[in-house]
């Protein structure tokens, strides 16, 4: 497999006010063609920093990817230092010095001498066209083994020249070789407990392999399929995920760019569903999140946030007794909201959360990040459609702050209504 490393050259980018992102966007490029990136480096404009990390990259590397420090000034230290790495001199390219006249007689002005720099590279490398700068990039084998591409940092210079002059040569190293990626995403479980379910899948010797990433409560299984050819890298996936989604079942919620509320919104649309929300502690985010795909008109009408107790009782008939003998953040009441806005709204499902967020209002029998969520749905058999509901309740302990409490909170009303709809009892 065709090892690649990548450096990027910029006292900007290890100050931190630019973001690398020229080394992301090199290793989705390099993946694709299945290259293995084995290293990311990032260096300030300083010659014997970029030279030494060239030498580095180049112990474990068949080729290396340089982007950043071949413009005009000073500090543009790049073609120096891959020259003192080579062991050779800077010598004047007289095509590209022709090429930077004429950029300049063109605009009817003549080139600052400080350009001329830009048109010399080491003895015995070739040049990389810029056709939408002036920083020409260099080609050079290190060693006699290590393919070294210099481009300028620029990302819109760099991707044109990456993509016309370097990946079709890494490609045909690689030998048609491809990386296929799979993201399947689940929420509701922890990502230790995700991964007891895949077991031996994660095995790390395994192609493709399996690994587990955690976002927003969103844990994600990401399958990795590289093999020497496209057709095969995809049928191992193919073959692997299928794999995953048997140990997972409907834990599974999407692939790649999936979000729940998308599915949710699908399922309801193709049930022909409708459904309404009671919210206090997330304060709307479960209609926001509803109301986030376009047609959501289709399944939503109306929801409440009914925040204070008063509220409750005002706007959802939720018995003031209850409130008080229970508390607002009980099973009792999240049904009732639930069963009652279900009445109002005349809505096949209703999800129902109320919940402690936090900083403060916490106790001892229900610490922060307690919340029940009641999913209430027409009850089997019962004559009046709207009237009449089952409920499902769950109470849950969301850890985190309020922003992750509330999030987390929507979310898993979001997942019980999904389970409920593919007509599965939620596993938690
Ligand atoms: P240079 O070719 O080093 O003169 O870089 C020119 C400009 O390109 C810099 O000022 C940055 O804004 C941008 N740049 C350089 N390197 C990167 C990088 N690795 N990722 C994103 N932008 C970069
Ligand atoms: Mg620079």
């Amino acid at each position: 497999m065709l090892r690649v490393a990548i450096l990027s050259v910029g006292d900007e980018l290890v100050t931190g006010q630019t973001v690398d992102t020229n080394s992301a966007w090199l290793s989705q490029q390099l993946s694709a063609i299945g290259a293995a990136v084995v290293s990311h480096a990032t260096v300030g404009d300083d010659q014997a920093m970029i030279e030494s990390a060239i030498r580095r990259s180049a112990e474990d590397a068949d080729a290396i990817v340089i982007s950043g420090g071949i413009g005009p000034t000073e500090d543009d230290l790049t073609r120096q230092a891959v020259a003192a790495v080579l062991g050779t001199e800077l010598e004047l390219n007289e095509g590209w010095l022709a090429k930077l006249k004429e950029f300049w007689a063109r605009r009817g002005a003549v080139m600052p001498e400080m350009n001329r720099i830009q048109a010399m590279i080491p003895r015995g490398a070739t040049i990389i066209e810029n056709t939408a700068g002036t920083a020409a990039g260099v080609r050079a084998t290190l060693a006699g083994r290590v393919d070294l591409f210099s481009t300028p940092g620029v990302p819109k210079e760099m991707k044109v020249m990456f993509q016309r002059d370097v990946l079709p040569h890494l490609a045909a190293r690689s030998a048609g070789a491809a990386l296929v990626v799979r993201n399947l995403h689940t929420f509701g479980m922890g990502e230790s407990a995700v991964a007891e379910r895949l077991g031996t899948l994660m095995d790390r010797k395994r192609n493709p392999t399996v690994g587990t990433t955690v976002s927003g409560g969103i844990v994600s299984v990401r399958v990795y399929s590289k093999f020497e050819s496209r057709s095969r890298a995809l049928d191992e996936l193919a073959a692997t995920e299928s794999l995953v989604r048997g140990a997972l079942g409907n834990l599974v919620f999407g692939a790649d760019d999936d979000v729940l509320q998308a599915v949710v919104a699908k399922l309801l649309a193709e049930r022909k569903a409708s459904v309404t929300t009671a919210e206090s502690c997330t304060g709307g985010l479960v209609s926001k999140m509803l109301t986030d795909v376009p047609g959501s008109s289709a399944y939503f009408k109306q929801g409440w946030v009914v925040y204070a107790n008063q509220a409750k009782y005002e706007r959802l008939g939720v018995n003031l007794e209850m409130l008080n003998v229970y508390g607002a953040v009980s099973e009792p009441v999240a049904t009732a909201m639930a069963r009652n806005a279900r009445r109002l709204a005349k809505a096949d499902f209703s999800l129902a959360v109320s919940g402690i967020a936090g900083p403060d209002g916490g106790s001892a029998t229900k610490p922060v990040g307690t919340v029940c969520i009641a999913l209430a749905k027409a009850a089997a058999g019962a004559p009046r459609r709207f009237d009449d509901s089952e409920v499902l309740v769950r109470t849950f302990n969301f850890p985190g702050d309020r922003e992750m409490i509330r999030d987390r909170s929507a979310k898993m009303a979001l997942t019980l209504l999904r389970y409920e709809l593919l007509g599965e009892r939620a596993p938690f």
